[in-house]
């Protein structure tokens, strides 16, 4: 899983640095192809089958532009504008095993309220990820991003979570980014691994799906953020496996 884990930071950090003014969202989509298979790597997204959507998503990144939450679907019409946000989503299987990561990144330079979305969010994640511990619960994660993205004045997407990851990209538990009480909250063991990604919207909670019925806007239209890591829970406190 680390071997994967460094091969998607790898991606998004040459997703990250391809990021500017004139890129459209299939640019950066056909460079994540290539380097995935040159790697041997296979993309975990393309033609993953959603049932509740009824298709198989077709691309190898989720690129989420501004009131775009998650779900985007790159295409060479979505050209980044300066002042833009692009919330860039992958996942790959390498020798069996599943990493997956997003980050979030401004085109050139963005308002103070929208830098600081990426901020919050972001840091909503490294709370979260101190919280990867053998002998906490479930709920210590899930609190830590609702306690930070809250008295920051944001809001927490509900409707979308983190999971487990190992040998499928999608396992027990769910993660979600707020308390539920009705919820399991299992305690942590040494082993498991989380994908963590808190969705974060600068103005209300809401969500819809947009017409193409895989991506997911806010319903009030305002900007919203997306950082995931793979976070190991091990007796040494958490590891990170989806950066070096
Ligand atoms: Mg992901
Ligand atoms: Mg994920």
């Amino acid at each position: 899983m680390r071997a994967a884990g460094l091969l998607v930071y790898q991606v998004l950090q040459k997703m990250k640095e391809m990021v500017a003014e004139g890129v459209t969202t299939m640019d950066l989509e056909v460079e994540a192809e290539r380097l995935i298979r040159d790697a041997g790597a296979k993309p975990a997204f393309k033609g993953y089958y959603v049932p509740a959507v009824g298709s198989r998503f077709p691309y190898v990144l989720c690129t989420s532009v501004n009131d775009e939450i998650v779900h985007g679907m790159p295409s060479a019409k979505r050209v980044l504008k300066r002042g833009d946000i692009v919330s860039i989503d992958t996942g790959v299987q390498l020798h069996g095993y599943y990493g997956d990561s997003a980050i979030t990144v401004p085109v050139g330079e963005v308002n103070g309220q929208v830098q600081r979305l990426l901020d919050v969010t972001r840091e909503a994640l490294e709370r979260a990820i101190d919280q990867a511990r053998p002998g906490n619960r479930l709920f210590d994660i899930c609190g830590a991003v609702e306690r930070y993205v809250t008295e920051n004045g944001f809001s927490i997407v509900r409707e979308y979570v983190g999971h487990g990851i190992g040998t499928q990209l999608h396992e027990e538990p769910q993660v979600p980014n707020y308390i539920e009480r009705k919820n399991e909250n299992p305690r942590l063991k040494e082993g498991m691994v989380l994908a963590i990604e808190p969705m974060v919207n600068a103005g209300k909670p809401g969500s819809r799906l947009a017409p193409d019925r895989w991506t997911a806007v806010t319903k009030d239209g305002s900007y919203a953020a997306h950082f995931e890591h793979c976070v190991a829970i091990t007796s040494a406190g958490p590891w990170v496996l989806t950066r070096p």
